[in-house]
């Protein structure tokens, strides 16, 4: 999988080198291309950005050099991912979504965003999805595309160890989603007086199975209780949740 990035602060990415994604890389299971957008301005001082029409604070990027920079790095095939706090919300489904393409590209905003052409303009090419990785606003798009690029990569076949870790993970769509993970043990079994549950280490794979389901129940009503509206209880689960 090919992801490509367009940023006026390129060295931002260093990270992509380091950990799973950098072994996934030299594993030739993702590649990365990081481009300076200032590369495709045309003026002198190599200007993206102007004041904003109708007026206020701060500046605003400008389309014609998002113009030239994506000519160049889409493809038919790609997709285009615009991080913006007006986005729609990036979850783990909208990142399975995303693993299932073979191309993505990332135009990373600065300032008061990207002028809203250059998206109305590419969604005439090729998809495009405005996305937000929650409610607050980051100085830029270049931590969340790190954020996003992290969240795919580890859907893309292979990139993981262990294939499983995923399907038991936070939210993964069937079993999981809508559900936070319970807390989760290693040795040694006793810890400054505290405990590991004994149920884990039973060897009793049905038990577990059910004490982890119990436990991502609770600790979702405890934490996260609007999620729980989106689960499918069954009886057991109710009788759970009301005692
Ligand atoms: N004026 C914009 C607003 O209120 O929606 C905020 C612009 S923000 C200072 C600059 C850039 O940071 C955005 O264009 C976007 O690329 C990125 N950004 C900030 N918060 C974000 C979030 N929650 N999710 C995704 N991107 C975000």
């Amino acid at each position: 999988m090919r992801f490509d990035i367009i940023t006026i602060f390129p060295e931002y990415f260093t990270p992509l080198s380091a950990s799973l994604l950098g072994k996934a890389r030299d594993r030739g299971l993702l590649s990365f291309g990081v481009h300076d957008l200032r590369d495709w301005a045309y003026d002198r001082h190599r200007t993206v950005d102007d004041t904003p029409y109708g007026g206020g604070p701060g500046m605003v990027m400008k389309p014609e050099p998002w113009g030239q920079a994506l000519d160049d790095v889409l493809t038919p095939r790609s997709r285009l991912v615009v991080p913006t706090p007006s986005g729609r919300p990036f979850t783990q489904r909208v990142a399975g979504e995303l693993a299932a393409s073979d191309h993505l590209v990332f135009a990373c905003g600065r300032y008061e965003g990207i002028d809203s052409r250059v998206m109305a303009h590419y969604s005439s090419v090729v998809e495009v999805d405005e996305l937000s990785i929650g409610d607050y606003v980051l100085a830029g798009g270049e931590v969340a595309v790190l954020v996003m690029i992290e969240a795919v990569s580890r859907l893309v076949p292979g990139v993981l160890g262990n294939a499983e870790s995923v399907s038991d993970d936070s939210f993964a769509p069937g079993r999981m989603e809508h559900l936070v993970e319970g807390p989760v043990y290693t040795k040694p079994p006793q810890w400054r007086g505290l405990a590991v549950p004994d149920v884990l280490k039973s060897g009793h794979h049905g038990r577990i199975a059910r004490w982890r389901r119990d436990e991502a129940l609770r600790r979702t009503a405890a934490r996260r209780p609007e999620l729980l509206e989106r689960v499918e209880l069954d009886s057991h689960d109710r009788r759970l949740l009301e005692s």
